[in-house]
C-alpha cells in the first residue's frame, strides 16, 4: 500500500469568517515552538506543537494569527475545477477542457483538447466521468502486463477516488487505484502500479519487494519524491 500512515487525528475547528476551517493538531518532540501551515489541498490547517505545550496554547496561538491565516487563505491557489477552458494533465500531457455544445459525440479528445458536448451544467460531471473512464483504460492494461511478467493472477482491479491512499492490494489479488493518478506523470502511475502488483508476489516491503517492483520501475525514488511533495495536489482537481 502507498499512502499515509493512519493516526488517530486530533481535530478543532476555527472560524473564519463563515467558513470552519478544520485544524489538525499535532505533537512533535522535536520542536521548540508552535508553528502552523496549511496543508497542500488548503482545505485545512496543521498545528505543530512541542512535548509540552498544550492544544489550548496551540489554540491561542492561531487565534492571534487570525489575520495571517486570512491573507494566506486569499492567496492559495484555488481548486482546479472541471470548467471550460480549464487545463488538465493526463498522464504526463496537458489538456484544455473545451466545451462543445453544438456537437453530439459525448466526450472526446481531440488534439490537445478535451471536447465536450451537451449543455455547460453538466460539463464537470461529464469530465469527471470521462477521466475516470480513461483512467481505468489507461491502468488495467499495466496491471495485467506487470502481473503477466511474474506470473501471478489478479482478481480483481477498482479505481477508487481515495484520500489516504494512491493504491492497495489484498492478500487475495484484489488491487485498487485512485483514479486521480492519471494527473501525474507518467511514471509515477507507473511506480503505483508496479508497487501493487508487486504485492502479488509480496505482502511486505521486504528487500525482496523492492527487487521485483524495482525490475518493473528502475528509477523508484524520483516518483516516490514526486508523491511526496505533489500527491495531495491531485485532490485539487475536480
Ligand atoms: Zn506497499
Amino acid at each position: 500500500m502507498i499512502g499515509i500512515k493512519k493516526k488517530t487525528p486530533d481535530i478543532e475547528k476555527i472560524l473564519i469568517g463563515d467558513i470552519e476551517l478544520p485544524v489538525h493538531i499535532r505533537k512533535n518532540a522535536r520542536s521548540k515552538r508552535i508553528s502552523m501551515r496549511f496543508n497542500t489541498t488548503a482545505d485545512s490547517l496543521v498545528l505543530t506543537l512541542p512535548k509540552r505545550t498544550s492544544k489550548r496554547k496551540g489554540m491561542k496561538f492561531l487565534n492571534s494569527n487570525i489575520n495571517w491565516i486570512v491573507s494566506s487563505l486569499a492567496s492559495l491557489p484555488k481548486r482546479k475545477e472541471f470548467i471550460d477552458g480549464a487545463i488538465l494533465p493526463f498522464i504526463g500531457n496537458d489538456y484544455v477542457i473545451k466545451h462543445r455544445p453544438e456537437a453530439k459525440r459525448g466526450v472526446w479528445i481531440e488534439n490537445d483538447a478535451i471536447n465536450v458536448s451537451g449543455q455547460i451544467e453538466h460539463l464537470p460531471r461529464r469530465v469527471k466521468d470521462f477521466i475516470k473512464k480513461e483512467a481505468g483504460k489507461a491502468i488495467i492494461p499495466r496491471v495485467h502486463a506487470f502481473a503477466e511478467q511474474i506470473g501471478k493472477p489478479v482478481n480483481h482491479i477498482s479505481l477508487r477516488d481515495t484520500r489516504s491512499r494512491w493504491g492497495s492490494c489484498s492478500s487475495n489479488g484484489r488491487i485498487s487505484f485512485s483514479w486521480r493518478l492519471v494527473f501525474a506523470p507518467e511514471h509515477v502511475l507507473n511506480y503505483v502500479i508496479a508497487h501493487e502488483v508487486t504485492h502479488l508476489a509480496e505482502m511486505n516491503h521486504s528487500q525482496d519487494f523492492w527487487e521485483i517492483a524495482k525490475s518493473f520501475v528502475p528509477d523508484m525514488e524520483t516518483s516516490k519524491q514526486w508523491l511526496k511533495t505533489n500527491g495531495s495536489q491531485l485532490h485539487r482537481y475536480g
